[in-house]
């Protein structure tokens, strides 16, 4: 559970901010802070998960540090929304995960899963080097395992994604508001998916004082299409095999390979542009207890991708089931950790892009 430091402390920005006024143009944090007098912990919650941490405020900032009101209002935020992932995590016990990241923890899932998996393929009597297959996968490991393996853990990811989200959403819409309209979900959207709110001022976002340029936008571009492009393949791939019987492996020119490799090439170039950008980011402007979050998020995404197309690109070869089999405990050790690490920030920023909507702030919305 959160610290009440945490909450205190941003009770006082959000406070001093509220008197100030100053950046009430930049983006949506500040219009619904002035639709509040008081910050109780759930309009923390909310407010952290609309911040982008762009970082323009802290340059703006008069009562930044070293003036004694030491407003830092990017890293406030950013403790908060740590905080905010802890409170409404699923199961309640695994909550502490979400400060045991780092990038050696990544390592070591991805390894242990792909040992797993190896036992696993050796157990029910695959072949770790096919020969004279091709690039049949289901020659390492059948189908219906790869189905049941995955498919659980999807269900447990799935469950623990969605009861956090309704907990969040739940919790930040502590107000009489109107009903969620097709209008308020659609600005929401529009807003998460061209990540408006990430250069806050119209401009590009900071990445330290007088310092700008576009890249943090396009990294963070590249990721998320990336994953979604992955996903679709995925997806399409399923509906092949069990819908009309078309099994993998599929043509370098079928859908799913098309979408598999386009959006494997986002996963690489998003996540190593975002772990470069990380190191050259003003440290002010984050909270550095969230770097084994962040970091082992992109690693994992980024060992996923690598790994995913090294196999397309060695499909042919006998080493297609080493490969495999560290592909899959790559994608395993991503999945599991999906619910306690960085990814949830996306969905718990499109909850608040959506209460931010129904409040109708007034915010330019040009
Ligand atoms: S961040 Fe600083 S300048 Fe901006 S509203 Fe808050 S107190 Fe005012
Ligand atoms: S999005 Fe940018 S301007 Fe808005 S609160 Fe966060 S860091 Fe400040």
């Amino acid at each position: 559970m959160p610290s009440s430091d945490v909450i205190r402390h941003g009770e006082y920005v959000m406070t001093v901010c509220n008197a100030c006024r100053y950046c009430e143009q930049f983006c949506p944090v500040f219009p619904a802070m002035e639709n509040r007098r008081t910050f109780a912990k759930a309009d923390l919650m909310y407010l952290a998960n609309l911040c982008h941490n762009c970082g323009e405020c802290l340059y703006a900032c008069q009562y930044a540090p070293p003036h004694e009101f030491g407003i830092n209002a990017p890293r406030t935020l950013a403790e908060l929304r740590t905080a905010s992932y802890e409170t409404y995590c699923w199961p309640q016990p695994l909550a502490g995960l979400f400060r045991r990241h780092g990038v050696t923890t990544s390592l070591v899932l991805v390894l242990a899963m792909s040992a797993a998996i190896f036992a696993g393929v050796v157990w029910s009597g695959g072949r770790v080097y096919p020969s004279g297959e091709g690039a049949n996968f289901y020659a390492v490991m059948p189908h219906s395992m790869m189905v049941g393996l995955f498919g659980a853990v999807s269900a447990f990811v799935l469950a623990a994604l969605a009861f956090g989200l309704r907990r969040f959403s739940r919790d930040v819409n502590v107000r009489p508001r109107p009903p969620v309209t097709a209008r308020a979900n659609g600005l929401a959207l529009r807003d998460a998916l061209t990540l408006r709110h990430l250069h806050a001022s119209g401009d590009d976002c900071p990445s330290a004082e007088e310092q700008r340029a576009p890249w943090r936008r396009w990294f963070h571009h590249a990721t998320f299409y990336g994953f979604a492009l992955c996903f679709a393949s995925t997806s399409v791939a399923a509906v092949y095999h069990s819908v009309f019987g078309w099994h993998a492996p599929h043509d370098l020119t079928s859908l799913p390979v098309v979408l598999g490799t386009l959006g494997g090439v986002g996963l690489l170039v998003g996540p190593a542009g975002l772990i470069a950008l990380h190191r050259r980011r003003d440290r002010a402007l984050g909270d550095p207890a969230q770097t084994g979050m962040d970091v082992s998020f992109i690693t994992l995404l980024f060992i996923t991708s690598l790994t995913g197309l090294l196999l397309l690109v060695l499909r042919e070869r006998p080493v297609m089931g080493l490969l495999l089999i560290v592909h899959l405990g790559s994608v395993l050790a991503l999945f599991v950790t999906l619910p306690y690490g960085k990814f949830v920030h996306g969905l718990y920023r499109v909850a608040a892009l959506v209460q931010y909507a129904r409040e109708d702030a007034p915010i330019d919305r040009a």
